[in-house]
């Protein structure tokens, strides 16, 4: 057997353990002559599994007792609808920050929707390669809605707004449980979990339950699986639930806890981007593209400085295809999904919690070895 180093911004790399558990249990999970896949959710196999789930949701990220922990469908796009939806009903106005494509998605989304949106602060003039401080929200806002960390950008907020009474609302797809986060300060957190959870199919919600309306309060036209009061009514399964993503997630979480938890990975973490930024910073031949002060710890892109300063045509061809060779041969040597998003071009390598310090170095040795063939 043998595996490759993946990535990928998302679905990305599992823990290896995890994925050995899973292939233990297909045929037999605990005794009951089924795989999970297979169950009923009201059974009593599944259940302990969804309850655990969300306990060690509660325990690793130390949620506390007045929020409610939803595994929810639809992905992280659907909850662009359900955060204006159910929390934009009041003055129907809310702030956002604009980051990049994700933040932009769900201003968007909010306006379709009717909520006047507002956007306090942006990073565009500088293609969203940094966050901007914004040290205070006030107004008459329903709510304020950040992405906390940029997946196709890079960036990362490093401080948390103040936004007083107005409930903060954060899109933590892509570092959830990459390092310890104040739950406190937070209306509502949401994440999609094929970044940093398990793989795709679930949506992990936490939002405060006095921030719950009714469904006959949500934006007129709300469908009832659009309501958070439906799934924290029902525990996450008023409908069928991603059975089987659930029963994954709660295996990556026990790995989470037994790895030192949100401090463990936050330790882990640090030490595999530290890595890699400074082998970058240092580079006379790749350059990131992220800010110092604003970069993620997940994800990482970078570009050949081959062409930098040059804007001419012939150079930006040149550009194109080195980083294309550099693509194509990284896959090669076993190193795959490094293209990077068209928006900012060149290559990312995505460093969730799963990926090693071990793979992170490899990556690090292939890139040295590529720049000295192609100076
Ligand atoms: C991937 C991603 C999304 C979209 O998630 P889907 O589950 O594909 O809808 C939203 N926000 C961020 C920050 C992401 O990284």
């Amino acid at each position: 057997m043998s595996r490759v180093y993946n990535f990928s911004a998302g679905p990305s790399c599992l823990p290896e353990e995890v994925l050995k558990e899973c292939a233990a249990e297909m045929m037999d999970y605990n005794g009951s002559g089924q795989s999970v896949m297979e169950m009923s959710h009201r059974s009593k196999y599944f259940e302990p599994i969804i309850e655990d789930a969300e306990n060690m949701v509660r325990k690793l990220m130390n949620v506390p007792e007045n929020y409610k922990v939803l595994f929810l469908q639809g992905g992280g796009s659907t909850q662009f609808a359900m955060v204006a939806e159910n929390l934009g009903i009041k003055n129907k106005k809310a702030a956002y920050i604009e980051t990049g494509v994700w933040a932009k998605k769900a201003a968007q989304e909010a306006q379709r929707l009717g909520v006047q949106v507002d956007v306090i602060a942006s990073s565009k003039d500088k293609n969203y390669s940094y966050i901007p401080k914004v040290e205070k929200i006030e107004g008459d806002y329903d709510y304020a809605y950040i992405c906390f960390n940029n997946t196709i950008m890079g960036t990362h907020y490093e401080y948390i707004p103040d936004t007083g009474n107005i409930p903060l609302v954060a899109d933590i797809s892509s570092c959830v449980l990459s390092e310890p986060l104040d739950v406190s300060k937070f209306g509502l957190l949401f994440a999609g979990a094929q970044k940093n959870l398990a793989p795709s199919g679930v949506t992990l919600v936490i939002i405060r339950e006095d921030l719950i309306p009714e469904v006959e309060n949500c934006l007129p036209g709300t469908p009832v699986m659009l309501s958070y009061k439906t799934h924290a009514d029902n525990g996450s399964m008023y409908n069928t639930p991603p059975c089987y993503t659930i029963y994954v997630l709660g295996k990556v979480l026990h790995w989470i806890e037994k790895n030192g938890g949100a401090e463990g990975m936050a330790k882990r973490n640090k030490e595999k981007a530290d890595y890699l930024y400074d082998f970058l910073d240092s580079s006379d031949f790749y350059r990131a593209t992220a800010e110092k002060g604003s970069r993620s710890l997940m994800n990482v892109p970078f570009l050949t400085k081959y062409s930098t300063g040059n804007t001419d045509e012939q150079s930006a061809a040149k550009e194109k295809e080195i980083n294309s060779k550099f693509v194509k041969e990284a896959e090669q040597a076993g190193f795959i999904n490094l293209k990077g998003h068209r928006l900012v071009g060149g290559m990312r390598a995505s460093i969730y919690n799963a990926m090693s310090l071990e793979g992170v170095k490899a990556l690090v040795e292939f890139m040295k070895k590529f720049a000295e063939e192609n100076k």
